[in-house]
C-alpha cells in the first residue's frame, strides 16, 4: 500500500468512525438512509404506556415490526440512551419464546427496541420450569402483555429430535421434543430431518405443545389469559425472508 493509499484508508476509517458515534450517541439525532432523514428514537416504555396496552395492541405491533424487518425499513434506535433510560426500571410489552438460533435475533424480528421485549431462549424453544418462572414474572410481575411462543425454518433442535442424536446433555435436552415428533406421524411425506416440510410440520406442533404445557403448567398464566389480561400466541419464523405466521 502507496503512503497516499494508506492516508485515504484512514482518513475513510476515520470517517465512519466519527459517523457511528455521531449515529449512536446523539440524543434526537437523525441518519440518512437512502436520502431519507429519520429520526432515531430514544424512547424507552414508561410503566404508564405499559398499562394502557391491550394484548391484541402488542401482537399487532409486533406484527407491524416485523413487516418493518421484513422490508429493511427499520426504527433507528440510539441504543446508548435507550440503555440508560430503561436502567432505573423496565416495563416490557411481550416476553418471547424463541430457540437460541443465531439466525432468530428476537429484537430485530419484531423491531423492538431495549426494555420491550423480554426473551427466554433455548435450543427447540420448548418450556420448562424455569422458562415458566420467567414467562410468569414477565407477565404477572413486570406486566407483559403478550406470551408469544417462536419456531422456526430448519431448527437444528428439531432435526436432531427426529434424528434421534444422542450427544451428552443434548440427549436429554431433545427428549423435551420428541413428544411433537411423535405428535407429527400424521404427516403424509417423508418423515425425515431432509425433508423441509416435515420439519416445519414438527416445528409447529412444538409450538402448540409449548402453548398447551404453557396453559397447564402455569395457572397464573392461564387465569391471566382467561381474563384477557394477556395473549398466549404461537409463531413460525421463516429464515429465507423473515416472514413471521401466526400458528393456529
Ligand atoms: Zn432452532
Amino acid at each position: 500500500m502507496t503512503r497516499r493509499n494508506k492516508a485515504i484508508t484512514m482518513l475513510s476509517l476515520a470517517t465512519i468512525l466519527f459517523s457511528c458515534n455521531n449515529g449512536t450517541k446523539t440524543e434526537n439525532a437523525t441518519s440518512t438512509t437512502n436520502e431519507e432523514v429519520k429520526p432515531v428514537v430514544s424512547h424507552v416504555m414508561t410503566k404508564e404506556e405499559q398499562v394502557k396496552l391491550t394484548p391484541d395492541a402488542v401482537l399487532q405491533e409486533f406484527i407491524e415490526g416485523n413487516k418493518r424487518f421484513q422490508s429493511g425499513v427499520t426504527i433507528l434506535r440510539d441504543h446508548s440512551q435507550q440503555a440508560r433510560k430503561s436502567a432505573p426500571g423496565q416495563y416490557p410489552k411481550a416476553v418471547v419464546l424463541s430457540c437460541i438460533d443465531s439466525r432468530v435475533p428476537v429484537e430485530d424480528v419484531f423491531d423492538q427496541g431495549l426494555g420491550d421485549v423480554f426473551v427466554g431462549r433455548v435450543a427447540g424453544n420448548f418450556v420448562n420450569e424455569d422458562l415458566l418462572g420467567s414467562m410468569e414474572f414477565a407477565c404477572k410481575v413486570a406486566g407483559a402483555k403478550l406470551v408469544l411462543v417462536m419456531g422456526h425454518q430448519h431448527c437444528g433442535a428439531i432435526k436432531g429430535a427426529i434424528d434421534d442424536v444422542k450427544l451428552g446433555n443434548l440427549t436429554v435436552m431433545l427428549s423435551k421434543i420428541k413428544p411433537a415428533v411423535a405428535m407429527s406421524q400424521d404427516f403424509t411425506g417423508e418423515k425425515i430431518s431432509k425433508n423441509d416440510e416435515f420439519v416445519k410440520h414438527v416445528s409447529e406442533n412444538n409450538v402448540r405443545l409449548a402453548m398447551k404445557n404453557i396453559r397447564e403448567k402455569s395457572p397464573i398464566l392461564k387465569e391471566m389469559e382467561d381474563k384477557g389480561e394477556i395473549k398466549i400466541v404461537g409463531a413460525f419464523y421463516r429464515l429465507t425472508d423473515g416472514l413471521l405466521e401466526v400458528i393456529k
